[in-house]
């Protein structure tokens, strides 16, 4: 058993899973947490009587925590639940509401009246986004890279067939698939997923098409998305890994590339042989380590994710017109899509995703309420830096959903919270508030990702959300397993 000492800096589900696989093989590990409460963004709010998830509200590739459960010979800590349907979508100007379904017949006769020959486009759109997943998930999504040939080698070995891809948006690659607006806008949504737009994410990820409505699905945990923490935490505490909670590290001593200790705020000095940060890979190595490929002005030029304004109503009453998740998009989507995130379209008639936790978890709302979750993905604090106008805009889109869903919600309301990008940036120091972190651009991605193991210090490594492979929980799965590989390789042990 090793007793080399390790410290994590962030509890988010990707310093929570980095600590599961290093305790698991007999490291010395201690988490310091800015937060009061484990979680990072996927945290859980409680107030007047209701529960809810705070940002994430399903994930696919539910593969990934069996990998992480296996890989660290643990009991399964929760219990999922598949979602079929995965979700609704409601168009403005559209009497029907679309239900999307994994079942492919189900899912054509949504689109019966849209799409002609529904059914085997989408067949076609799915065997094509299989077949990249297929060719690109062990190549490049599960790799550590270790040098720019290296990354460029792993490519040249994807067929020559997504070769177009590499070229085109993902709205593109939709508009190639189907030809109403409908079925276009309806399966770009997994552009939103990553915090961006169809218009500005590149088409390989329409893999994730294929990953959601086929491969996987999606997926909740039984009792709420917060088990997936307090589950890690328990299990974590009973290995002996500690926990210390509202403690940033605001500083570092190093001596030539040895990364000493770590500093919080109070500025208490925190010593180990190795140090993982889960706080934000790119704004951490500026902000903190002052490197100047990080500065503020680059960090500022770079492609960030939208920022959430986030709502949280306690209702009494039941509402059994929405699903578990459900979509309102307006009528004006080129345009709302391709300005929102630069804070170019009004917020008079904003797009949101509705979540009703209570639906699958009764215990999220007092009996005969329901806890509703609202996101309306924002321009983050470089757009659009004062939020003021945030009560208004929630109330824009309360009304909205009013008349969309039938409810007077006004009148059903006992509880409301509105957090808006400042608050998500000072509660996780998220980068301008920006809610999934580096943007997904071919040149943020692979080895133009900050990398998980830091250029200049040879004991400091980064997992989570703005380094490889990127944003998303089972992303972060992913990148615990990564970063955990590293960490062991420099160690010469194998993971
Ligand atoms: C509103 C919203 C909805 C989302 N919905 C989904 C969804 O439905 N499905 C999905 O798969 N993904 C979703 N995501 C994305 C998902 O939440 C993230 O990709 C994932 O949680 C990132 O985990 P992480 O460990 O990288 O980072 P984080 O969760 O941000 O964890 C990092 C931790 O580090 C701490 N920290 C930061 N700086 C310091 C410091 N200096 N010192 C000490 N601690 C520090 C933070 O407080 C935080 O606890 C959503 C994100 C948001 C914002």
């Amino acid at each position: 058993m090793s007793q080399k000492k390790i410290i994590i800096a962030g509890a988010g589900l990707g310093g929570l899973a980095t600590a599961l696989r290093l305790a698991s093989k007999g490291f010395d590990v201690t988490i310091l947490e800015k937060h009061h409460q484990a979680g990072g963004r996927l945290n859980m709010l409680e107030k007047d009587g209701f529960k809810f998830d705070l940002g994430p509200t399903f994930f696919s590739m539910s593969y990934e925590f069996d990998e992480l459960v296996q890989s660290c010979g643990i009991d399964y800590p929760f219990e999922f639940i598949e979602l079929e349907p995965l979700f609704t979508v409601n168009i403005d100007g559209i009497d029907q509401t679309f239900t999307i379904y994994k079942d492919l017949d189900k899912l054509s006769a949504q689109f019966e009246l849209f799409e002609p020959d529904f059914k085997a486009k989408m067949e076609a759109h799915l065997l094509k986004t299989e077949s990249l997943y297929n060719d690109t998930v062990n190549r490049i999504v599960h790799r550590n890279f270790n040098s720019l040939p290296d990354y460029l080698l792993q490519i040249t070995k994807v067929p020559l067939k997504h070769t177009p891809l590499l070229f085109k948006t993902m709205w593109k690659e939709l508009c190639d698939s189907f030809e109403s607006k409908e079925a276009r806008m309806v399966f770009s949504l997994v552009g939103f997923f990553l915090g961006a737009t169809p218009f500005d994410t590149p088409a390989v990820f329409s893999l994730l098409n294929y990953v959601e409505m086929k491969h996987d699905g999606y997926h909740n945990v039984k009792g709420g998305m917060y088990k997936i923490v307090e589950s890690l935490e328990k299990i974590l505490k009973e290995k002996g890994v500690k926990f210390h909670y509202n403690t940033e590290i605001t500083g570092a001593v190093y001596e030539n590339s040895t990364l000493k200790s770590i500093t919080d705020s109070s500025g208490k000095h925190w010593d180990a042989d190795i140090f993982v940060i889960n706080a934000d890979a790119a704004s951490f190595r500026g902000q903190i380590l002052k490197r100047p490929k990080y500065s503020e002005s680059k960090l500022n030029k770079k492609k960030w994710t939208m920022a959430p304004l986030t709502i949280y109503l306690g209702i009494k009453g039941k509402l059994d017109n929405l699903q578990h998740h459900n979509y309102f998009l307006g009528n004006n989507f080129d345009e709302y899509a391709k300005g929102v995130f630069k804070n170019r379209v009004s917020f008079q008639k904003p797009y949101y995703y509705v979540n009703v936790p209570s639906k699958n978890n009764p215990e999220y709302a007092p009996e005969g309420h329901e806890s509703l979750f609202i996101l309306c993905p924002s321009p983050d604090l470089r757009f659009k830096p004062d939020w003021n106008d945030r009560e208004e805009i929630a109330q824009n889109i309360i009304e909205d959903l009013s008349r969309r869903s039938g409810y007077n919600l006004n009148e059903m309301i006992v509880s409301k919270t509105i957090l808006s990008p400042e608050h998500w940036e000072s509660m996780f120091n998220l980068y301008k508030g920006s809610g999934l972190g580096l943007a997904h651009d071919m040149n943020q991605i692979g080895w133009f990702r900050p990398s998980n193991k830091d250029e200049e210090l040879k004991n400091l490594y980064y997992v989570g959300a703005s380094t490889i492979p990127g944003t998303g929980l089972p992303m972060t799965v992913i990148s615990s397993k990564l970063t955990t590989t590293r960490v062991l390789e420099d160690l010469n042990q194998k993971h």
